[in-house]
């Protein structure tokens, strides 16, 4: 028998996802993707971009304060006991996470461990492939997948990971470390300029490092940022390494030219990429009509329909735009309903 929905992936949108279709009474499947060291040099674990994150301010709900009693009471003490030591200033994300695939599971969802590999979405009920090599069938699917953020890939930048290195300056910029301090933003695209906007509410100084002399981003976001006097661009430069020590974390970054200038060297306390993402799409690559950055289109929005009539598609898997985790949340809710809605008027819930 296939399953009635599955649902791929364990970010926000795929948590969610299962939390309204498993009270939907839909029974829905979650493959919440494989813990291996491929996954975690990626940076596609399960439960996301979000576990990879330290305090969530910005998600309703959660306002700063002590949750130690409630995370030992919403779940079980092995899930509680695996977390890392909670600070006292509301949530993290993996707690955040956690927390939020608990109330799937206390839904009845069932979870399997593994990533999906392959789809035949030409064929109903849709096929799956997984890495435990097993195929799992569903009558709707729910593609929450997520992206990822692009590194430079340095071994450095590695090194200072969530020691001053980021690549979501809306996730970790208002953290104490970085505040008053000056901050270097690496890209030229609208991704890069937002943040570096947004960094110079709390930063000293923020420097945009971009490795061309003319800017990616829209036009009306260019001129905002070489408006702002607290950011200045460094023009035809490249991050080569960046500078740090165990006890302070990055102090500072060492940049090439592109254009035959010598070596600079800046102190910063934070390095926050902004080269893009990656959309995790390689698996369907195929089966659903995707933009030409590879993020799964939805074909009348705003609603979660995909190419394939049944598969759905919800958080940054499909978006490009906002990429936070309430907007993936509410999308996740979105695709449930949908799905939902679909399987009825088809009869075959
Ligand atoms: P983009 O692909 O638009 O830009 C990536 C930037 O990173 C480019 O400037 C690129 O340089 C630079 N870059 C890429 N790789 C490297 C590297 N290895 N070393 C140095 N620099 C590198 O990605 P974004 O995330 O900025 O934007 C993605 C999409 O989201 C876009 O369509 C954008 O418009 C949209 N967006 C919209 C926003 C808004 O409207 N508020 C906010 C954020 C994103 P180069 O220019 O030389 O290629």
């Amino acid at each position: 028998m296939p399953e009635k929905v599955i649902i791929i992936g364990s970010g926000p949108a795929a948590w969610t996802a299962a939390i309204y279709a498993a009270r939907a009474e839909l029974a829905p499947l979650v493959l919440e993707g494989a813990i291996s060291e491929d996954n975690r040099l990626a940076g596609t674990l399960p439960l996301g971009q979000l576990a990879l994150t330290t305090e969530i301010e910005n998600f309703p709900g959660f306002p700063n304060g002590d949750l130690t009693a409630y995370l030992a009471s919403a779940m079980p003490p092995e899930k509680k006991a695996m977390l890392p030591p909670h600070g006292g200033h509301g949530p993290s994300g993996p707690e955040l996470m956690e927390l939020m695939r608990q109330q799937a599971v206390n839904f009845g969802t069932p979870i399997v461990t593994e990533d999906v590999t392959g789809v035949d979405f030409r064929r109903h009920p849709f096929s799956l492939q997984a890495s435990d090599n097993r195929t799992y069938d569903a009558l709707a699917v729910i593609v929450a997948t997520g992206a990822r953020a692009n590194y430079l890939g340095l071994p450095s930048e590695q090194q200072f990971k969530n020691r001053g290195v980021s690549a979501c300056a809306v996730c970790d910029g208002a953290l104490p470390r970085f505040r008053n301090r000056p901050l270097a933003v690496i890209g030229g695209g609208d991704s890069a300029v937002e943040e570096a906007n947004y960094l110079s509410r709390f930063a000293s100084k923020v420097y945009l490092v971009h490795r061309r002399h003319e800017l990616r981003a829209s036009k009306i976001m260019a001129e905002r940022l070489l408006a702002n006097p607290k950011v200045e661009v460094l023009w035809n430069r490249v991050a080569q390494e960046v500078l740090g020590n165990d006890r302070d974390g990055v102090t500072g970054v060492r940049l090439a030219s592109t254009a035959g200038q010598p070596l600079l060297e800046l102190e910063i306390s934070g390095f926050f990429a902004a080269v893009g993402h990656t959309p995790n799409t390689a698996f369907l690559e195929g089966q659903l009509e995707m933009t030409d950055k590879k993020y799964i289109r939805w074909t009348s929005p705003p609603r979660t329909l995909t190419s394939v009539e049944g598969v759905f598609a919800a958080g940054d898997v499909a978006d490009a735009m906002y990429r936070q985790a309430v907007t993936a949340a509410g999308s996740g809710c979105m695709a449930a309903l949908d799905a939902e809605r679909w399987l009825a008027e088809k009869g075959i819930s």
